[in-house]
């Protein structure tokens, strides 16, 4: 497989446009980003091993294959959790680790402050999602912490990339794969990606976002039902 792969299809496409729309509420928003985790995880996990079975059919025996080896996927928190029901839809035995890390809103850094993964991931092909990467800062960081684990096989699975996190990923760990619905044209001041999507953790979780701080205006107050 290509270091970097776009998937390319319609219905990623359709799915990717209306995660994208201001006018998408959280509960439509969550329901797209699993979505585009099942279509993802279509594509990024075309290389896992299967190992050959018989089943016995209603009418008569069958060749074919299971999925063997063990696959970890990595969330960075939080908007990586939003790929995980997609992901494991895809391979369902695979164990789920969680790696957080925040910005620091001075210098853009990636500063850890949660990780529960797996002791040894010398033999398993782990999958790290984030729905973006932006700088490539907390990407590289989650790199990072998976190889001292001993991580030698890693996909890094996201929706929208920006150039800058790419060739980020690539300066810091070179044999990564990346795959995504799209590359936008790049980041603007607050490392935020351009045209994007805005603060994918705050879109799911319909927490306050920075997005109107960005452009001077006031943040919406809250609604009242
Ligand atoms: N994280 C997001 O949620 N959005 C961006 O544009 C960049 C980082």
């Amino acid at each position: 497989m290509e270091l970097v792969r776009v998937v390319d299809h319609p219905a990623v496409a359709d799915r990717l446009t209306r995660l994208r729309d201001a006018a998408t509420g959280e509960p439509l928003f969550r329901r797209l980003l699993e979505d585009l985790g099942t279509l993802l995880a279509y594509e990024a996990t075309r290389h896992l091993a299967t190992r050959e079975v018989r089943v016995r059919t209603p009418v008569g025996e069958a060749s074919g294959v299971r999925l063997a080896g063990r696959t970890v996927f990595a969330p960075i928190l939080r908007a990586g959790l939003g790929l995980v029901p997609g992901f494991l839809r895809v391979v369902e035995d695979a164990a789920v680790a969680h790696l957080g890390f925040f910005r620091d809103p001075g210098t853009l850094a990636a500063v850890p402050y949660y990780a529960n993964l797996p002791d040894d991931l010398s033999d398993a092909a782990v999958f790290v999602l984030d729905p973006m990467l932006a700088t490539g800062h907390s990407g590289a960081a989650a790199l990072d912490v998976l190889a001292s684990r001993g991580a030698r096989d890693v996909t890094f699975a996201c929706v929208i990339a920006a150039p800058e996190g790419i060739a980020h990923l690539a300066e810091r760990h070179p044999a990564v794969r990346v795959v995504t619905c799209g590359i936008d044209r790049g980041l603007n001041d607050h490392g935020y990606i351009v045209p994007g999507l805005g603060d994918a953790g705050d879109r799911m979780f319909a927490s306050a976002t920075s997005v109107p701080a960005m452009r001077g205006e006031r943040r919406p107050s809250p609604k009242t039902v």
